[in-house]
């Protein structure tokens, strides 16, 4: 985006250019009274994403000013529209009162200046934001040093709606990851630094400062001595923190929002999921973006906004330390026995409000009453739910009394709120009324100066009335005159003659007079509106401000939010078809009637989801899953996957009962992604994915793999897929399942102790294929790809030529004995996989027919001729005999 050069700009537009040129890369929302106007191309920007009218203002230069505007009341919900496609915002505002007209003084336009820049990352209002999702701006600094074994990066996110303050210092390979969980809205990294696919949220121009500054500043904005204070810090963890903290103070022109001091986190204790485990698992978002059919959206009983993004950020990072696991289990499952007490804790969750993020806008002086409500209210709430808690027959565990113990805090400005806030609370600060009556005697005797000139005023409407014989007299309170006496026209004719009356309009239809009196009064309602509304400020101020001071919102905001977040999984597993799983140390795995809780939901009330038990103890730990497409594999897989997210994340699993050996790194690579658009073929995204893999899994690692090898011909296909398999099996010594449509890979039973074929279980009936979706021991015979074609809608000739040339393809595989060549009895040896007789299990597909399409030509004849839609039952019938005999003679 060019923009002309400011030389010979009007004042107004010198201004304009000065403050542009400040934030280039943002749209410069330009205050001009009652509108934000943007110009240039900012405007046309501006005017085709929002789709309002593009116009001119003046000219520059010769040449028209593109402009467009938006009215300030209406601005926000504009800006989430700009930010949410990906712009910038820069609001300039009035700095000094509009002046007025002929009173001398300073000339040329009012002062300006940019007072807050709205970015992806550092927003606070509720139009701007997605209630039940944290908004992070993350900051990414690399760990000084040289060489692979110093390689790493420090990283600090904020939230700065709700005061969240975190950084971790971890090891080089783990950045995408920690970006995967943490679902950036804004990164600020240096130019250089690979972020994956989230390069298009990185912010324009980052500064990164030197590492002892880094401390100093840090420790600054927290008024503290040293950054030790708040815990041990990395160097690059205290650039990162300085990063992010420089760039709100940027962005807020100066203010800081209330944040919790940086906490930071230990490398470990996470479970391991990279982006694409993610992305194949739905967690949090579908792939196409939406929140509908997700993990979180089926487990999800949470009540609050902050409860849904404390459960949200609960599934993103599973844990691996198995007392903590176990600490929220024991919450929920208390909460299971103890049923008052989740009723009753539900329903008062139920009217919590956000508190976090109203403290958010209330430290940054962007506060409006309903925040200041929302700090009393859930105060209240909150002792409420104390009481509710202490009705448990037993003892509640530790995170729930951890909890308790908070709800209590604050009840002194619990009581100052509730006497200081009126019970009917206006929009806005300046509507007046915020403050109730009774709190403040100054504010009071304001007040009452205004009431009464008021009262004086609607008494006067009678005298005047009388005064001047007139009954249809009314005061009104008009705009630009203040009080007036307002006459119908037709009457007006002879009170103009009046000295006491003074004409100040004159309409067709009424006449508009003011007296001595009245401008009198008048003034004094102003002045002392005025007075009211200036002493309501300095109160509303004074509040916010005990209440930022006060320590006890912040934690009564979090207690509160994890108390929803233990009854949503109470809630889930009261109904007992979700189980505590047992979450141990050792290498155990085994889920007994598992389910798919999103495919499960989603199913017709009419079918029944089949749940199934998966077992991968050390002595099997290594299914080879085979099946027909549409059978149930991938909904097995990502059950599994699932299953092992939801365990350590503390929560309810679908199951009947589950145990799990603690998974360090969980892959997931299930459903083709194709990756066209980064000009990466779906072959080369799938070997990519499996070397992720096979250099990061290990023996405390679960991995679910799908159709390693499709992407190429059958023979590479088949010969990666194999390597793939032996190496998971005897390198990695990993958890896994490999689905596959290489039937053939099942024999390596065999040679590999470890490895359990399984497959879907399949039935032919009535000629259709019906798929039970039950996963048993075995290996699939046949792939039912012709039957799928048919179900698919496959035009019936196709598919019947389709089964003959499989049954002609077979034979020749039949006839060959070595089917493919990877599985010659001296290849296999060659591979150390062990000696095996190949080929035996190809005589099960062996078909035995005179001709090369596999059937006798006079029985493929009479198929031909024949049409199923015309037969009878016992023309039908007939034909059976008939082809049986044919058959035989053939044979
Ligand atoms: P595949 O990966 O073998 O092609 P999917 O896992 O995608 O098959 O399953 C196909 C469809 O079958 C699913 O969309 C779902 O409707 C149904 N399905 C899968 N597993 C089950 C199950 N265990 N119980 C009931 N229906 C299932």
């Amino acid at each position: 985006m060019t923009l002309p050069s400011p030389d010979g700009a009007t004042p107004a537009m010198a201004q304009w250019f000065s403050l542009k040129a400040e934030h280039p890369e943002a749209l410069l929302f330009f205050r001009m009274g009652d509108f934000y106007e943007l110009f240039f191309s900012d405007a046309e920007a501006a005017a085709g994403a929002l789709d309002i009218a593009l116009t001119a203002r003046g000219t520059h230069g010769d040449m028209p000013i593109p402009m467009c505007g938006v009215p300030v009341g209406a601005a926000p919900s504009y800006l989430a529209r700009l930010i949410r496609r990906g712009f910038r915002v820069a609001v300039a505002e009035q700095t000094e009162p509009p002046r007025k007209p002929g009173k001398g003084g300073p000339k040329g336009p009012l002062a300006r200046a940019v007072v807050r820049l709205v970015t992806p990352g550092t927003l606070t209002e509720d139009e701007l934001l997605e209630a039940g999702r944290q908004n992070l701006l993350v900051a990414v600094a690399p760990r000084a040093g040289r060489g692979a074994a110093s390689h790493g990066w420090g990283v600090a996110w904020i939230d700065i709606s709700t005061g969240t303050f975190e950084t971790a210092s971890i090891g080089g390979e783990r950045l995408v990851d920690l970006l995967g969980r943490l679902d950036p809205a804004e990164i600020l990294a240096a130019g250089e630094i690979e972020l994956g696919d989230f390069a298009s949220r990185r912010a324009p121009a980052t500064v990164t400062p030197q590492a002892a500054t880094a401390r100093k500043r840090v420790a600054e904005t927290f008024q503290a001595a040293s950054l030790d204070a708040f815990g041990t810090f990395s160097d690059e963890e205290a650039v990162a923190a300085a990063m992010a903290l420089d760039y709100i103070r940027r962005s807020q022109a100066g203010r800081m929002p209330r944040l919790s001091r940086p906490h930071p986190h230990e490398d470990g204790g996470i479970l391991g999921l990279d982006p694409a485990t993610r992305a194949s698992l739905d967690l949090l978002r579908t792939r196409e973006g939406g929140s509908e059919h997700t993990l979180l959206a089926s487990v999800g009983r949470t009540v609050t906004a902050p409860g849904s993004r404390l459960l949200a950020e609960w599934i993103a990072a599973p844990l691996t330390r198995g007392a903590a696991i176990a600490a929220r289990q024991d919450g929920w499952c208390w909460l299971v026995q103890e049923g008052g007490v989740r009723a009753a804790l539900r329903q008062a969750l139920r009217g919590a409000p956000d508190i976090a993020r109203a403290l958010g806008r209330l430290s940054l002086g962007r506060g409006l009453p309903r925040d200041a409500a929302s700090v009393r209210d859930g105060l209240a709430i909150a002792r409420r739910i104390a009481r509710a808690l202490a009705d448990g027959r037993t003892a509640p565990p530790a995170l729930v009394a951890d909890a308790a113990s908070h709800l209590g805090e604050a009840t002194a400005l619990e009581a100052r709120l509730n006497q200081a806030l009126a019970e009917d609370l206006p929009a806005r600060l300046e509507d007046g009324g915020v403050i109730a009556p009774g709190f403040d005697g100054e504010l009071d005797a304001e007040r009452a100066l205004r009431d009464d000139s008021r009262r004086i005023i609607a008494g006067l409407q009678n005298d005047y009335a009388q005064k001047f014989g007139l009954a249809s007299l009314k005061i009104r309170h008009h705009a630009q005159l203040g009080y007036v006496i307002e006459i119908p026209a037709a009457a007006a004719g002879r009170l103009r003659e009046r000295s006491d009356l003074i004409l100040r309009q004159g309409t067709a239809s009424a006449a508009r007079f003011s007296t001595d009196e009245l401008v009198g009064l008048d003034r004094r309602i102003a002045e002392a509106a005025e007075r009211a509304a200036a002493r309501e400020r300095l109160i509303f101020a004074a509040l916010v401000r005990e209440i930022l001071d006060d320590p006890g919102p912040p934690a009564i905001a979090g207690a509160l939010a994890r108390l929803d977040v233990l009854q949503s999984c109470a809630d889930l597993a009261a109904g007992g078809l979700w189980c505590r799983p047992e979450v141990t140390d050792d290498d155990a795995f085994t889920l007994t009637a598992c389910r798919h809780p999103v495919v499960e939901a989603a199913l017709p009330r009419s079918e029944r989801f089949t749940p199934n038990d998966c077992v991968l103890e050390p002595a099997q730990r290594v299914m080879l899953l085979t099946g027909p497409n549409m059978a149930g594999k991938s909904t097995f897989l990502r059950q599994t996957a699932l299953a092992v997210i939801l365990a350590q994340a503390g929560l309810p699993v679908p199951a009947k009962a589950a145990r799990i050996g603690v998974v360090d790194r969980l892959f997931s690579r299930v459903g083709a992604s194709d990756d066209l658009a980064r000009g990466r073929s779906t072959f080369m995204v799938e070997m990519t994915e499996t070397a992720a893999i096979l250099n990061q899994a290990g023996p405390r690692s679960l991995v679910v793999v799908d159709e390693i090898g499709r992407g190429t011909a059958t023979l590479d296909g088949l010969a990666i897929a194999w390597s793939v398999l032996e190496a998971m099996h005897s390198t990695l010594r990993c958890r896994s399942i490999f689905a596959t449509h290489f039937h053939e890979l099942a024999e390596l039973a065999e040679s590999l102790p470890r490895l359990s074929p399984h497959t879907m279980s399949v039935r032919e009936w009535k000629g259709q294929v019906v798929f039970q979706h039950e996963v048993v021991p075995g290996s699939a015979r046949r792939s039912w790809g012709v039957h799928v074609a048919r179900l698919a809608g496959v035009p019936e000739p196709v598919v019947r030529r389709a089964a003959r040339l499989l049954a002609g393809l077979e034979k020749d595989r039949a006839v060959g004995a070595r089917p493919l060549p990877l599985f010659s009895a001296g290849e296999a040896r060659a591979n150390d996989v062990g000696a095996k007789e190949a080929g035996a299990k190809d005589v099960e597909t062996t078909q035995s027919g005179p001709d090369d399409a596999g059937l006798p030509d006079a029985v493929r004849d009479m198929l031909d001729r024949m049409n199923p839609d015309e037969l009878t039952p016992r023309t039908a019938l007939d034909m059976v005999y008939a082809l049986k005999k044919l058959m035989l003679e053939e044979s």
